[in-house]
């Protein structure tokens, strides 16, 4: 990790942001933007072993005692909700199912006010059993990853032979009301770019709505390259071959799809084109690594330890201005697209994706 970062927040590779921070409790940044979405690692564990995401024989794990308590976490949470404004939050990770406790997490921060909105994102395994307690708990929405429906590919992709989980995942959190179920794709060249078609009819089918994700620089092997990613257009293209999109007439505001309505209303689709149409202007997001550091982008090479303030005994307030601080440092954009583009060090999975 890097160091505590306590000052002003340094620019990669750049000089420090030397303009006054107003007096302002929310995250603002120097570009006018203001994060209210935060999502947050519950765990860098995972169960799947998705190739553009870590490497067949997984990662070294963070040691148990550098991951936040659930105490901790909550704290930091309920910092985010009651005084920097944060209105919406997202459990991811690696695979946030694999939290001991996340049920009676996800009614602690639930609890929270002003009441956050909570979402999840996850690989679906083992949902099947616990959409409903999950439900139960408050969890408002769901997105699961599914990047194939072909037991074959999904073996290839994953490293594992889960697919009828996810799809028993899928169905349970539909049946617990966890509405709009929504599915995450990421389509890789030569591998599954063939069933994009499929997973939208599939999608549509069961009333789910499908967002395809471009291919990020953010795997754990370094193994990203361009002309491998399968673009928005290319996307775009697969799918027109099979159904008329027309643009969604929903106001975007900070999400990162792009949608679409398939067949004049039968159902949606959307693109998260973060690298070829990259919606960094209009970020309003926030992160928390499952080590309790805080970052102001994926791609940041900057990160404060929140961890360390409250282990070191820091009150909230000076914990606040830790958060603020950091993402008041945030840059314009994530470079990815910039010659001088250096991945970030830690992984998607360690992040939260
Ligand atoms: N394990 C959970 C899951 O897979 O849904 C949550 C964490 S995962 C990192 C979050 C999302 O990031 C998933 O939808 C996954 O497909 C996506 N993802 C992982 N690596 C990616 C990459 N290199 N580029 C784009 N999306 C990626
Ligand atoms: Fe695990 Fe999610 Fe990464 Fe796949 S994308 S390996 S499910 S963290």
């Amino acid at each position: 990790m890097s160091a505590v970062n306590l000052g002003l927040p340094r620019l990669r590779g750049g000089p420090t942001v030397s303009e006054p921070r107003p007096d302002n409790p929310a995250l603002i940044d120097t570009f006018g933007r203001v994060a209210t979405d935060l999502r947050v690692s519950l765990t860098d564990r995972c169960n799947l072993r998705c190739s553009y995401c870590m490497p067949a024989e997984g990662l070294p794990w963070l040691p148990g005692e550098e991951v936040l308590t659930d105490e901790e976490l909550l704290r930091l949470l309920r910092i985010a909700v009651e005084r920097l404004g944060v209105t919406d939050i997202r459990l991811t990770g690696g695979e946030p199912m694999l939290r001991p406790g996340l049920e009676d997490l996800v009614a602690q921060i639930t609890a929270l006010r002003p009441r956050p909105r909570v979402s999840m994102t996850t690989n679906g395994i083992g949902l099947a059993k616990r959409a409903g307690a999950l439900a139960a708990a408050g969890l408002d929405r769901i997105n699961v990853s599914l990047d194939t429906i072909d037991p074959q590919t999904f073996r290839e992709i994953t490293r594992r032979d889960r697919l009828s989980h996810v799809l028993a995942g899928l169905e349970a959190a539909r049946a617990a009301g966890l509405d709009p179920v929504k599915v995450n794709a990421v389509l890789l060249r030569g591998i599954n770019e063939g069933e994009a078609a499929s997973l939208l009819r599939f999608c549509l089918d069961h009333g789910y709505h499908l967002r395809f994700i471009e291919q990020m620089p953010l795997d754990a092997q370094h193994g990203w390259n361009r002309r491998d990613m399968v673009t928005a257009e290319e996307i775009l293209g697969l799918l027109r071959a099979e159904f008329e999109l027309t643009p969604s007439p929903v106001e975007r505001g900070g999400a990162p799809a792009e949608r679409w309505v398939v067949d004049g209303g039968r159902g949606d689709v959307g693109v998260i084109a973060s690298v070829t149409r990259p919606f960094c202007a209009a970020c309003e997001r926030t992160r928390l690594t499952a080590d309790g550091a805080v970052r102001s982008c994926l791609f940041s090479n900057d990160e404060t330890d929140l961890r360390g303030l409250l282990r070191g005994g820091l009150d909230d307030e000076a914990v606040a201005n830790a958060w603020r601080m950091t993402m008041w440092g945030k840059l314009a954009g994530h470079e990815i697209n910039d010659a001088g583009f250096a991945q970030p060090l830690r992984p998607m999975s360690a992040i939260g994706g």
